[in-house]
């Protein structure tokens, strides 16, 4: 499902230039749920937001479902990560004047869903995640745990076919942290694509391969 091979990504230039991911090879195969481990810096949201098709200042080959990410242009990339990915930003990444409700509802005109399945899909995904009495709440005025149960309900919520997760339990509870990675794996027995990136061993051992970086490279 998703084939990367020699990917380099540099950041800045002269003294200034970190090789934040370096010729990596990493095959996902479909219905997989892939670990990636390493410590602080090492380029793992690097290579996520690259597997995510958010980031396109790589050289190297990707296929993604078939299609080769490295000669789409910027559109086409968009589209193929609407279509097929829910993203988890380790940052949250919502959107400000947008409310709870109206942020789940994103993806899913992404995907031409009528108004009526939309609301019913929000309304579902509020009562999955306890967040109702949020509805109209905006994310500036939430805790970064309550946005960080937003992000991931905004990730599922059009059941994507790829899920890519940073650090998606970094600010909640650990009953809720395993709560997300209980959904995390019924979504993948369901025939979700999971790769997710953590620094927790607990997360890790709900997926069924675990992956080590270092210094930008897959070990
Ligand atoms: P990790 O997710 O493993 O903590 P990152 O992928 O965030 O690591 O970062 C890898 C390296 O790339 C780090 O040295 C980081 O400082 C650098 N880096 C990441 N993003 C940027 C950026 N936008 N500009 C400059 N350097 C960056």
């Amino acid at each position: 499902m998703i084939q990367l091979r020699n990917i380099n990504r540099v950041f800045g230039k002269g003294d200034e230039r970190t090789e934040a991911v370096r010729n990596v090879n990493l095959d996902v195969g479909e219905g997989d749920f892939v670990t990636i481990m390493g410590p602080s810096g090492c380029g793992k949201s690097t290579l996520l937001s690259i597997i995510g098709m958010l980031d396109a200042s790589w050289t190297g080959s990707y296929t993604f479902v078939g299609t080769e990410v490295h000669r789409l242009k910027p559109k086409k990339r968009i589209a193929l990560n609407r279509d097929y990915v829910g993203y988890v930003f380790q940052q949250y990444h919502l959107l400000d004047d947008l409310t709870v409700a109206e942020n789940l509802e994103v993806p899913l005109t992404y995907r031409k869903i009528k108004g009526a399945e939309r609301s019913r899909m929000v309304d579902e995904a509020l009562e999955r995640f306890g967040l109702g009495p949020k509805r109209r709440a905006y994310p500036g005025s939430l805790s970064g745990g309550i946005q960080q149960l937003v992000g991931v309900a905004r990730a599922i919520i059009a059941r994507p076919r790829v899920i890519l997760a940073d650090e998606p339990t970094g600010n909640l509870h650990s009953d809720q942290a395993r709560e997300i990675m209980e959904l995390f794996q019924r979504l993948n027995r369901d025939g979700a694509t999971v790769v997710q990136v953590t620094h927790s061993e607990e997360n890790a051992s709900f997926g069924n391969r675990t992956v080590e970086m270092f210094d930008g490279e897959v070990k």
